[in-house]
């Protein structure tokens, strides 16, 4: 396997660094480094700039938009937009329906929805869970049921991330509650969602904000050029996008500038005759988050050279990428200690990073539950490396 960048890609490497310093505004970065925010402002703002200049979907096909870089480039473009603090492109659009549109949907479909997915003038949400289908996603219950030339859609979605702000929802609905297998009796629909008969619900997050959400359907009218694929074909289509969404959660560059302040920090908080850094057993905390972080990104290298396992793989790099984000957050709660605590942004003895801290913290156990749960993707892994 080959580790050490070729001249070509390492001048890619520097010419996505330069790109991201020079084409990105600076508070749009800094307001991202700070807070890790996901203001849906700076998410358009950045998006339409790729998109000015043919980088918004790399990952599509060159007709659509798409860079036809290798998997090196494509990880290299990722890892440098992490490590510049870009807020990264809407993953809904960019990882999930616009691929599953470039392969499945209608010419109609591609001409109508592709080129406002990918400058983000439409806005897209994911509804696959339900209130009791999220791991078994295969017993969802929301129905469409064909009338004419559209489908009456009813029943509920749940953890709908940022639904408030969506134009559009993809979703998973029941359309043959008899089929033998359940996977068998679901589509997958474009629902617009302003149609009558749409509520949003919020939830509130641990860290007290607001993401996700519940999304109520009652006899809501889909018109039926908006299946894409094939009736009762949906989970296939469903299985290519979670496959997506899996591998993009890794977030190596994100990692890597966490344990970066984590070490700034140490460095710079006194302790006995020198800093938290001369502690052995914060050291050996971090050098181990480090080690595991190099083998994280030396697996996403052997998957994009091809030579590993590639269902195995998506739930390997899920599992590893989140439990390090998971780690690193604690980490850093964990130096700010009880400064920590300060968390109402209105303690002006306290610095901003650790009255972040908890709420970082809090919002992270979120990354081994959403796109398939951390048990789950071991069972994955489990199944498909060691047939068990
Ligand atoms: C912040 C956040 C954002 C989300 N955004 C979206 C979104 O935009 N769109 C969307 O469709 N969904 C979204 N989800 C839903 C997410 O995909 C589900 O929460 C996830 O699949 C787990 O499903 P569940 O919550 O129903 O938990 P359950 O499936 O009920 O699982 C509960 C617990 O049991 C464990 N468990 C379940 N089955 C097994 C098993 N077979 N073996 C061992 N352990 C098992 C799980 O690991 C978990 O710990 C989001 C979730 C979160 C937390």
């Amino acid at each position: 396997m080959r580790m050490k960048l070729t001249p070509d890609e390492a001048s890619f490497r520097t010419h996505m660094r330069d790109f991201f310093q020079e084409q990105i505004p600076r508070e749009v970065r800094e307001r991202a480094a700070a807070g890790e925010s996901r203001e849906p402002e700076d998410i358009v703002e950045v998006q339409r700039i790729l998109h000015a200049h043919g980088y918004a979907v790399p990952n599509w096909p060159t007709a659509w938009g798409g860079c036809d870089w290798s998997p090196v480039q494509e990880h290299i473009f990722l890892d440098e937009m992490h490590l510049a603090h870009v807020p990264e492109p809407l993953t809904f659009n960019v990882d999930m329906i616009g691929p599953v549109l470039c392969a499945f949907g209608s010419p109609e479909q591609k001409e109508r929805f592709l080129p406002g997915t990918a400058n983000l003038d439409l806005w897209w949400c994911q509804g696959f869970s339900e209130p009791d289908a999220g791991s078994d996603l295969a017993s969802l219950r929301t129905s469409a049921v064909k009338d004419g030339d559209a489908f009456v859609v009813n029943g509920q979605k749940a953890w709908t991330t940022l639904a408030q702000h969506a134009d559009w929802m993809f979703a998973l609905v029941r359309t043959d509650p008899d089929a033998p297998k359940r996977q068998q009796g679901i589509s997958f629909l474009l629902i617009d969602m302003t149609s009558p008969g749409i509520t949003v619900r919020p939830v509130r997050l641990l860290d007290g904000s607001v993401e996700v959400n519940e999304v109520f359907f009652s006899d809501v009218r889909v018109p039926a050029e908006n299946l894409v694929g094939e009736l009762n074909r949906g989970w296939t289509y469903a299985k290519f996008l979670l496959g997506n969404e899996r591998t993009r959660v890794a977030r190596v560059g994100v990692t890597k500038n966490r344990l970066s302040l984590a070490k700034r920090l140490a460095a710079g908080a006194p302790s006995g005759a020198g800093t938290l850094l001369d502690n052995p057993l914060l050291r050996a905390r971090i050098a181990e988050l480090e080690n595991e972080l190099v083998a994280l990104e030396l697996t996403l290298f052997r998957a994009t050279s091809g030579e590993a396992d590639q269902t195995a793989i998506a739930s390997i790099l899920k599992l590893r990428g989140s439990e390090l984000q998971e780690r690193t957050t604690e980490l850093i709660a964990d130096l700010a200690g009880p400064a920590g605590l300060a968390a109402s942004g209105h303690h002006d003895d306290v610095p901003a990073w650790a009255q972040r801290s908890i709420r970082s913290y809090l919002t992270h156990r979120k990354v081994g539950i959403y796109g398939g749960s951390s048990e789950v993707q071991r069972m994955i892994i489990a199944q498909t490396l060691i047939g068990r």
